[in-house]
């Protein structure tokens, strides 16, 4: 209950080094080593990075991202008169799937970053 209070780790630093891929710790060390695959623990400061798991939270930020921006092109084609359902077809369905793949390792990245510097790990459940 207290895990809260004992971190005292910034949260905006951590999160920006997972923003960019990089260790919350260090900043120097790769957060993934496959395209969003975690790495056990940091190559650089040995940092141990695996108990620390963003589960269900990864979808909701990129489905968030995700309803905002297409909404926002949906919205753009409609007010300058391109809004037509093959359009549509043509411009949304790939930006639907390119744009979740681009900010997957970066959101996963962020999240992490967040869950170190405040200590919410899967270790200290136990
Ligand atoms: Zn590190």
């Amino acid at each position: 209950m207290s895990n809260d209070l004992q971190s005292s780790n910034p949260a905006r630093p951590s999160i920006w080094r997972g923003i960019k891929c990089q260790c919350p710790r260090c900043g120097k060390g790769w957060l993934f080593h496959h395209y969003i695959e975690q790495v056990d623990n940091c190559a650089v400061c040995n940092e141990p990075l695996a108990a620390y798991k963003v589960g269900l939270f990864l979808p909701l930020i990129v489905i968030t991202v995700m309803v905002h921006v297409i909404g926002f092109v949906m919205l753009e084609m409609e007010l300058s008169g391109h809004g037509s359902p093959l359009i549509y077809l043509y411009v949304l369905v790939p930006l639907s799937v390119v744009v979740p793949l681009m900010i997957l390792p970066s959101s996963k990245g962020g999240i992490i970053g967040l869950l170190w510097a405040k200590g919410w790990s899967d270790e200290q459940e136990r």
